[in-house]
């Protein structure tokens, strides 16, 4: 509190991101980052690009990270965003195209960031309650000129909802914007590009930060209708054109050319899903089929959530406890390499028996 604050710096609800303690050494399993280091040629893209050439500001309009994505994703140039982290592209969004006349719906149980988005910039928001399998039913979401964000996959009950499920819901609702938040669409889920193409209503927003080995490097980006875009540049023009430096510009291109360290990764770490979604179940785990690059799950009868992620935690492992309503009974554990979650099992074991 300060009598310096402004009323509405107040009344803000920070978000709080996952911890990162520097006490000891931790296998960390809390905030769903990727096991494996960006390539070389990522590296080497990034070193190119830190030399003396710093002292003029970077590109702001950042055409070749730009066409890199349109290619990847065969849309024009003219369809593609990007900024520092999918947060900013995000926070760029709600100040864009979130404040409608009518409230903004997003899932009860989804990215916590959202509602702080909401607090800061004055937008009215319904959380839509997931259904008893936290599942979005697109049933629930029905506004007119207002907007839904949701992440596809589902953070945290990494669950992933079908495609033709999210045209049925952007036919439903013409007059709103839809923005599906695709932070883990490449471990599973079918990514929304091919709709930003039909529709002048959706964004679709992606991150460097998860599937691409670069969440210290900040950049996301999104894909929608060029009037979508143009409104996402007025506000990034009146707010910070210089959004990404020379190493971040560099190193995100090389990452998106890159396609097979990317798609080598992924495979490896949905292997890694998969065989400790099976040791987890083994261990009396109810472990939600995953999409993404964590699971959720619920301890075996007997331990609590809250306990085993101290335990955890005491053990040197970092898992993510949320004490929240309607998932305080689960843990979310992020996939590591296969010794980190082979060391997960390990002290499982030695804390359940
Ligand atoms: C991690 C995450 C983001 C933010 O990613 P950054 O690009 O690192 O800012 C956005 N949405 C969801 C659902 C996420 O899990």
């Amino acid at each position: 509190m300060s009598q310096f604050w402004s009323q509405r710096t107040h009344d803000l609800t920070p978000y709080v991101p996952g911890e990162q303690p520097k006490d000891m050494e931790y296998i960390k399993l809390n905030t769903n980052e990727n096991p494996y280091p960006p390539s070389d040629k990522v590296l080497a893209a990034i070193q190119a690009a830190s030399d003396e050439g710093l002292r003029r500001y970077s590109d702001p309009i950042g055409n070749e990270l730009k066409q890199a994505i349109a290619d990847y994703y065969d849309v024009d140039i003219s369809m593609v965003f990007f900024g520092n982290g999918s947060d900013e592209v995000l926070g760029h969004t709600f100040a864009a195209l979130l404040k409608q006349d009518a409230p903004l719906l997003f899932p009860d149980i989804s990215y916590s960031f959202y509602p702080v988005y909401c607090k800061l910039f004055g937008i009215e928001s319904i959380k839509v309650p997931l259904n008893e399998n936290f599942e979005i039913d697109i049933n629930d979401y029905s506004i007119e000129n207002g907007g839904i964000i949701f992440p596809n996959p589902n953070a945290p009950t990494s669950k992933a909802l079908p495609l033709a499920d999210i045209e049925t819901l952007v036919q439903k609702n013409p007059n709103s914007v839809i923005v599906v938040d695709e932070a883990y669409v490449d471990f599973g889920g079918e990514t929304a590009v091919l709709l930003t193409k039909k529709y002048p209503n959706v964004l679709v927003s992606q991150t460097f930060s998860k599937s691409r080995s670069l969440a210290g490097l900040r950049v996301g980006f999104a894909i929608g209708s060029p009037e979508l875009i143009e409104g996402l540049e007025r506000v990034k023009n009146s707010f910070h054109p210089y959004t990404l430096g020379k190493p971040a510009l560099a190193g995100a291109t090389a990452s998106m050319l890159d396609v097979e360290t990317f798609e080598k990764n992924r495979d490896a770490l949905i292997a890694t899903r998969d065989w400790s979604t099976q040791a987890l179940t083994d261990l009396g785990f109810e472990v939600t089929p995953s999409s993404t690059n964590f699971v959720f799950a619920i301890p075996p009868e007997g331990h609590n959530a809250e306990d085993l992620y101290l335990a955890l935690k005491a053990k040197g492992i970092l898992v993510r406890y949320f004490k929240a309503p309607r998932i305080d009974k689960h843990l979310r554990i992020s996939i590591g390499t296969n010794e980190e979650m082979q060391g997960l099992i390990n002290a499982l074991k030695s804390i359940i028996s």
